[in-house]
């Protein structure tokens, strides 16, 4: 292969891959198909303009393939931050901004950068060994300090961090987070091997800097823990609300236990509705050590809690119609919204809805486990008439009574999603749960062009 096709052939990877992304995401989500779209036009003129500036000075093409990889590199570092700033994209006053930005997809966002840093590495680092290969370099011309050897180090931290990245799900998960703390290491050598990175990385650096440290200092508050229940595979927390403490339905909060990790803070959606003073409440499923130790907690016990934080559910107050399809846990992060209607039902009465209709498929395992939302979402059925409904689905039925709205039955989420041919027409498809289903309700959502919203944990 000559180095003029080899360049090409190195550009034909991420295109395929954002062109396969764009084709998925068009249909159901047209704000991060634009910001996608937007992303690849940046990233391929970054690309184009440092391959020409030194396409002219080498008659090989490896030179200008390598600083272009490079020039890819820190372009994604320099994204690579901004869906992480969790603060400054809860915040509500946003308002505008939102209905660009596709924030509830930040965390996919996050890790585009993060593979297209991985993928323009590999790129970076092959052009390089052709350059020592064709000018026939003794092997320890790459443990020069410092650009050479700063690059074999980067490129093994990166490794490291990128391997626990993608087994996140395979591996402990505390793995995935604590080899996330290379990417300090990774800026400061980053910084020695090109000194230019500094001014790449100065503003998204200051900006993410300042988020964190917000949080830190403003959003993290202590709670006592006031009730722990525990109810069949999962257990409702409540905590003394702080405050101070405010937030929407549909958001969640990072909590850490000091008496059993200072390090480990994990998310959960706020299920109490936002107006209930007094508490904060939250349904746990007892999944690994950590969760199972937060059972055998007392009332007392002093919790941090980072947030809240925003959900991709926030937007269900945006639409007027809305089918929302939640399998086991994944109802949490609508349970305060549903909390929350009660609240206004129970008010003046006669307030106009902020929707006009919203159908709930809650899958789970058995009729036992519906039993946590079961009542409320029954009461809602019942109070809204035909605005809120309800098909909660399980995989057995009990043996003895069937409750109403609990059924057993395969769904066919195309016809699901039509209808009756007009009742969903202007629906937005809201998601919690496994990624198999997710992947299933999207293909339908796809099929059908209805707006598809997610969230996975
Ligand atoms: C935004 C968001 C909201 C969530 N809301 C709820 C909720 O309301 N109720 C609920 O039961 N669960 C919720 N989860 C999932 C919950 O955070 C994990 O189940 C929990 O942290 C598992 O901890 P563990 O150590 O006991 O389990 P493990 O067996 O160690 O982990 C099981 C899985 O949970 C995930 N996980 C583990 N630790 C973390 C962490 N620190 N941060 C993020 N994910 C982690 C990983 O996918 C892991 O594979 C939410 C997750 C997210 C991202």
């Amino acid at each position: 292969m000559t180095g003029a096709a080899a360049s090409a052939g190195a550009m034909v990877v991420p295109t395929v891959g954002v062109a396969a992304k764009l084709a998925q995401l068009l249909p159901t989500d047209r704000r991060s198909a634009g910001l996608l779209l937007a992303y690849a036009a940046v990233t391929l003129v970054t690309l184009g303009l440092r391959y020409r500036q030194y396409a002219d000075t080498s008659s090989a093409p490896w030179v200008p393939l390598a600083r272009a990889a490079a020039a890819g590199i820190y372009l994604n570092f320099a994204l690579l931050l901004l869906p992480m700033l969790r603060l400054t994209l809860s915040w509500q006053r946003l308002g505008g901004l939102r209905r660009i930005l596709p924030v509830s997809q930040a965390v996919q966002a996050h890790m585009i950068a993060g593979n297209a840093i991985v993928l323009f590495s590999v790129i970076h680092v092959l052009a390089y060994a052709a350059i020592v290969m064709t000018k026939r370099l003794p092997l320890d011309a790459i443990l020069i300090w410092p650009v050479p050897l700063t690059g074999v180090v980067l490129v093994a931290l990166l490794a490291l961090l990128a391997v626990f990245a993608w087994l996140r799900e395979r591996v402990r998960f505390e793995l995935f987070v604590y080899t996330h703390f290379l990417a300090i290491p990774i800026g400061v050598l980053s910084i020695v091997h090109a000194h230019w990175f500094f001014a790449v990385m100065l503003v998204p650096g200051i900006v993410y800097g300042v988020d964190r440290g917000l949080r830190l200092l403003w959003s993290t508050r202590t709670a006592q823990v006031d009730t722990i229940t525990v109810d069949g595979r999962d257990i409702i927390l409540t905590l003394l609300r702080p405050e101070t403490f405010a937030y929407r339905a549909g958001d969640y909060a990072f909590l850490c236990v000091p008496r059993l990790s200072r390090l480990q803070w994990h998310p959960f959606s706020l299920i109490n509705a936002p107006n209930d003073t007094g508490s904060l409440a939250f349904r746990i499923r007892r999944r690994g050590a950590w969760t199972q130790a937060v059972a055998q907690l007392q009332p007392g016990t002093q919790v941090l809690v980072d947030g809240p934080f925003a959900s991709p559910c926030r937007e269900l107050y945006t639409c007027r119609t809305a089918i929302v399809v939640a399998a086991g846990i994944g109802i949490t992060p609508f349970a305060s919204f549903l909390a929350q209607l009660e609240n206004e039902c129970a008010g003046s009465g006669d307030e106009p809805r902020p929707f006009d209709r919203i159908h709930l498929y809650w899958l789970e395992r058995d009729q036992e486990s519906l039993a946590g939302f079961y009542p409320l979402i029954a009461r809602l059925h019942e109070q809204l008439g035909g605005q809120f409904t309800a098909s909660l689905v399980v995989d057995t039925l009990p043996k003895g009574a069937v409750a109403p709205l609990v059924c057993h039955q395969s769904i066919d989420w195309d016809t699901a999603l039509v209808g009756d041919g007009t009742q969903w027409q202007a629906a937005t498809v809201f998601f919690c749960g496994p990624k198999a289903l997710s992947d299933r309700v999207r293909a339908s959502c796809r099929r059908v062009q209805l707006p598809f919203v997610t969230e996975s944990f």
